[in-house]
């Protein structure tokens, strides 16, 4: 479904426009955190006070809601406090599904934050197991969310968005997809029918590795949006409103980031493809991959986000990742530079991420310097 104007034109200039006082092109970075009243007591603008509203945080969020196709967005001081929003807006006792192999983080925030709720985790790449979490027997569980990622973390396993946003409409249950991986330039799962997306704008908005955000974008600015909208404004996870133009500036390029980096992402995933010393290669854009073809119908590319297995198992992966030289070690993704991750180590006991596993993010350099390094870190 095309809009117009053009995504790579909206994420230019959504939101911004010169400033009518002094014709400044770049956006200003408003630091007040009060704004005056006339004499009679009225408000000169729509803001009040910085943690309510400020023109920095307004203009990244009219940006955001544009670019995933929403009625309206609003952001957070980190990917993991606009989930917590999400996660606020479901009744005490109330029932989640989630992904089997859910973001680290997001299940440690199920687990000790938000103890009321019922949490099945589902495979929900799979979408028989998908109506049985949502139904079973023909009852109703009851289900008051359906969370999903796709791709999925770190194993990259993809979930049929529309599939499963149909299904939770019947069921009556919210769908959130965290769209943090794919960012609207390849997928948008409004599009496909989901409620509600979320990002950690930390990762691909941001880009530069340098400031952390969160978003939640709604399909429609209703009550449920209404709801996550007080949890920002009275709970006051915000984003200061130097983080806001840092993600707004980031916006600017994230077509061109995004793009640069899947296609650097597809040269090395084929050139580690063949090789002895890699079991697997993770990659949905691989016509070898599991969810290759759901993939194909609903993103318009495969991302920057790639994990392979490697002989030797957990230490084998750990001495590969300690020879990488261009790589860096370190989590995170999304950013110019490439890194590398062994994450069994960093998510710890009880992870259900194989020992063998790297995690890449592909950044912008030349993807043959970032494969000479992969090839020369495989075989010493
Ligand atoms: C990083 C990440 C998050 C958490 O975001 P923060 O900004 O670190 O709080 C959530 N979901 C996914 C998929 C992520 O990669």
């Amino acid at each position: 479904m095309a809009t117009k104007p053009e995504l790579e034109t909206r994420s230019v200039h959504a939101g911004l426009r010169p400033d009518p006082a002094t014709g400044a092109v770049a956006p200003s970075i408003h630091l007040s955190t009060t704004y005056e009243r006339t004499p009679e007591g009225e408000t000169r603008s729509d803001f009040l006070y910085v943690r309510e509203d400020n023109p920095n945080r307004h203009a990244l969020e009219v940006a955001l809601a544009s670019l995933e196709g929403g009625e309206a967005a609003a952001c957070f001081a980190s990917g993991l406090a606009a989930i917590d929003a999400v996660l606020r807006v479901v009744p005490p006792g109330g029932r989640v599904v989630a992904p089997a192999d859910v973001y680290h983080g997001t299940r440690e925030l199920l687990r000790t934050h938000h103890p009321s709720l019922t949490v099945d985790f589902v495979e929900l790449w799979d979408l028989e197991a998908a109506r049985d979490a949502l139904s079973r027997d023909g009852a109703s569980r009851d289900v008051a969310l359906v969370l999903v990622e796709t791709p999925s973390n770190p194993q990259l396993r993809i979930t049929d968005v529309a599939a499963v946003a149909e299904e939770a409409r019947e069921a009556g249950a919210l769908c959130a997809v965290d769209n943090t991986w794919w960012t609207p330039v390849l997928q948008r799962p409004l599009e496909l029918g989901a409620d509600l997306v979320v990002h950690s704008s930390t990762k691909y908005f941001g880009g530069h590795s340098d400031v952390q955000g969160g978003a939640v974008v709604a399909r429609h600015a209703d009550s449920t949006f209404e709801r996550v909208l007080a949890v920002q404004r009275q709970a006051g996870a915000v984003p200061s409103p130097f983080d806001c133009w840092l993600i707004r500036r980031g916006l600017q390029t994230l077509p061109c980031r995004v793009r640069a980096q899947a296609a650097g992402a597809e040269v090395v995933a084929r050139a580690l493809a063949d090789r002895p010393e890699v079991d697997e290669v993770l990659w949905p854009g691989l016509a070898s991959h599991p969810g290759h073809e759901v993939a194909r119908a609903q993103a318009s590319g495969f991302g920057a986000m790639l994990s392979i297995r490697v002989r030797g198992g957990y230490d084998g992966a750990r001495q590969v990742a300690g020879r990488c030289r261009l790589f860096t070690r370190a989590t995170s993704l999304g950013g110019v530079e490439s890194l590398i991750e062994h994450r069994a180590a960093i998510e710890g006991e009880g992870s259900p991420t194989p020992p063998d596993l790297l995690r890449l993010s592909i950044g912008l350099e030349h993807p043959d310097d970032l494969v000479d390094d992969l090839l020369q870190a495989l075989s010493p």
